[in-house]
C-alpha cells in the first residue's frame, strides 16, 4: 500500500480510537440530532465557499471549520459522527459533479481522521483549562483562540507530513511557513469568534440564534466570495488587454494601441509631440551577426528610449526597428530636447550580446522625425504621424543619426 494511503488510514484510526475511548454523546439525543443536522446543513452549505490552494499535488482547503464549538457540546464520539457524516456528504457530492480527486476516498478518512484528533485534542484542553480561564475577564475567549490556534496549527502539522510523503516539501523553512503563517490572526479571530457563540447557544439550546449566527457567518463570506471573484474576473481580464496591448520582445506597447490611443487623442485637445525612431542601419546589425542580437539591438534601443519618458508619455513599437513616442505635457523646446538626448544616448552606449560562443558588443544609432502640434479636428493625430515619419526620411536623408523637428501651425519652426 503506497505510504500517503497507510497515513491517511492510521490517522482515521486513531481517530476512531479516540472516539470510542471517549464517553459516547454528551447530550441528548434529541438536541445532538438537531445540533447534527444544523451543522451539515450550514457545513455543506458553507462548502462551496471554501478558498482552495494547490501545494504541488496537495489541495489544501482554507475554510472556516465548525468543529470545535460542536465537539465541546457532544463530545469526541459526537464529532466523530458529525465529520463521517459530513466529510462523506462531500465525498458523493464531488463524485456525483465529477470533480472528485483521484486519491478522494483516502483524503476523505484522512480528513476525518485530522479534524476528530485536533479538535478532540483542543477539547480535552478546553476540559482541562476551562477553571483557571473562568477567572480571568475574557477567559472563555481567550482559550477558545488559542486552541483555535492550536488545532490549526496541529492539523497543518498533519498537512506538512503529507507534503513530505508526496515529495512536494522542499525545505524545513518552506514548511514552518506553511504552518505558522498561511493563515492569519484575523481567520483564527474569526474562527474562535464563531465557534464561542455557537458553542453558548447550544448549550442555552438558543436553536434560533444559533442558525442566524450561521446565517450571518453565510452571508458575509458569500458577499466577501463574490466581491473576490469580481477582482480577480477583473484581474485576469487587465492582465490579458495588457498582453494585447504589449509587444513581447520589447514590453513597449504594439501597433494595435497605438492606433487605440491615437483615436482617443484625437478627442483632447493637446499640445503634443510626435517622434517616430528608427536604427540606421540595422539590416548590416541582422546581417553581420544573426537575429537573436538584432532582437537584443532592438530591445536597448527600446529600454534607451524609455529611460526618458515620464509617467504620461507613450512608447510604441510601431514596426520591425521603428518605435512611435507620445511626448506630452512639454512645450516644443523642452520636447525636441529630450529627443536629442535620446539620440546622444543611443549613440554613445552599446549592448552586451552573446554570439560565436562569446560575448560581443554592438553599438548603433538612430534617427528620429519629431513633429509638433495642438491636436484639432484640423489636425489630427494620423496626420501629425505622417508628418513625423516625413520628418524621420529627412533624417535618413541628411546621413542618419539624426533629429529632424517642426512645429505645426503659426509658428513653424524647422530644425
Ligand atoms: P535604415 O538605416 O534606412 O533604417 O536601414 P535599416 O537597415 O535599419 O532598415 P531596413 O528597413 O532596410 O531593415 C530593417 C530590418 O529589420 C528588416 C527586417 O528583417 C529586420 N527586422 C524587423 N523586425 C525584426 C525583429 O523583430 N528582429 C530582428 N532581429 N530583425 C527584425
Ligand atoms: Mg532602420
Ligand atoms: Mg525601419
Amino acid at each position: 500500500m503506497p505510504k500517503a494511503k497507510v497515513y491517511d488510514l492510521s490517522l482515521f484510526l486513531i481517530a476512531l480510537v479516540i472516539a470510542f475511548s471517549s464517553a459516547g454523546i454528551l447530550t441528548s439525543q434529541s438536541d445532538f440530532l438537531k445540533a447534527l443536522s444544523l451543522y451539515w446543513l450550514f457545513s455543506a452549505l458553507y462548502y462551496h465557499l471554501r478558498i482552495f490552494s494547490k501545494n504541488g499535488s496537495t489541495n489544501i482547503d482554507y475554510g472556516i471549520s465548525y468543529d470545535l464549538s460542536f465537539v465541546m457540546f457532544t463530545g469526541p464520539f459526537g464529532l466523530f459522527i458529525f465529520e463521517a457524516v459530513y466529510r462523506f456528504t462531500v465525498y458523493f457530492y464531488r463524485k456525483w459533479t465529477k470533480t472528485a480527486d483521484p486519491t478522494e476516498f483516502t483524503d476523505t478518512f484522512y480528513n476525518i481522521g485530522v479534524f476528530v484528533i485536533t479538535n478532540s485534542i483542543a477539547y480535552f484542553l478546553f476540559q482541562y483549562f476551562y477553571n483557571s480561564f473562568q477567572s480571568i475577564p475574557f477567559g472563555f475567549w481567550i482559550l477558545l483562540f488559542l486552541l483555535t490556534c492550536l488545532s490549526s496549527y496541529l492539523s497543518r502539522t498533519f498537512m506538512v507530513i503529507v507534503f513530505k510523503i508526496m515529495g512536494d516539501l522542499k525545505s524545513f523553512k518552506e514548511a514552518s511557513n506553511f504552518i505558522l503563517k498561511s493563515v492569519s490572526l484575523l481567520d483564527y479571530g474569526k474562527a474562535a469568534l464563531s465557534n464561542g457563540f455557537l458553542f453558548l447557544f447550544l448549550q442555552n439550546g438558543q436553536w434560533e440564534l444559533l442558525i442566524v449566527l450561521f446565517l450571518l457567518n453565510y452571508i458575509v463570506s458569500r458577499s466577501f466570495h463574490s466581491k473576490q471573484q469580481s477582482i480577480q474576473n477583473k484581474l485576469e481580464r487587465d492582465k490579458f488587454e495588457q498582453m494585447a496591448y504589449t509587444d513581447f520582445l520589447t514590453g513597449a506597447y504594439n501597433r494595435t494601441y497605438m492606433d487605440q490611443i491615437m483615436a482617443e487623442f484625437n478627442k483632447r485637445e493637446e499640445r503634443i509631440g510626435i517622434v517616430v525612431a528608427d536604427i540606421d542601419y540595422f539590416k548590416q546589425i541582422n546581417d553581420s551577426y544573426n537575429h537573436a542580437v538584432g532582437d537584443k539591438v532592438i530591445q536597448h534601443f527600446a529600454a534607451t528610449l524609455k529611460k526618458f519618458l515620464s509617467q504620461d508619455d507613450y512608447l510604441f513599437r510601431s514596426g520591425g526597428e521603428e518605435f512611435t513616442i507620445y511626448l506630452r505635457k512639454r512645450n516644443f523646446e523642452e520636447t525636441l530636447d529630450l529627443v536629442r538626448m535620446m539620440r546622444d544616448e543611443i549613440r554613445n552606449n552599446s549592448v552586451l550580446a552573446e554570439y560565436g560562443g562569446g560575448e560581443i558588443t554592438v553599438g548603433c544609432t538612430g534617427s528620429f522625425g519629431l513633429y509638433y502640434d495642438k491636436i484639432t479636428e484640423l489636425s489630427s493625430m494620423e496626420k501629425a504621424y505622417v508628418q513625423a515619419d516625413e520628418l524621420l526620411i529627412k533624417s535618413k536623408q541628411l546621413g542618419k543619426n539624426k533629429v529632424s523637428a517642426q512645429k505645426a501651425q503659426s509658428d513653424k519652426k524647422v530644425v
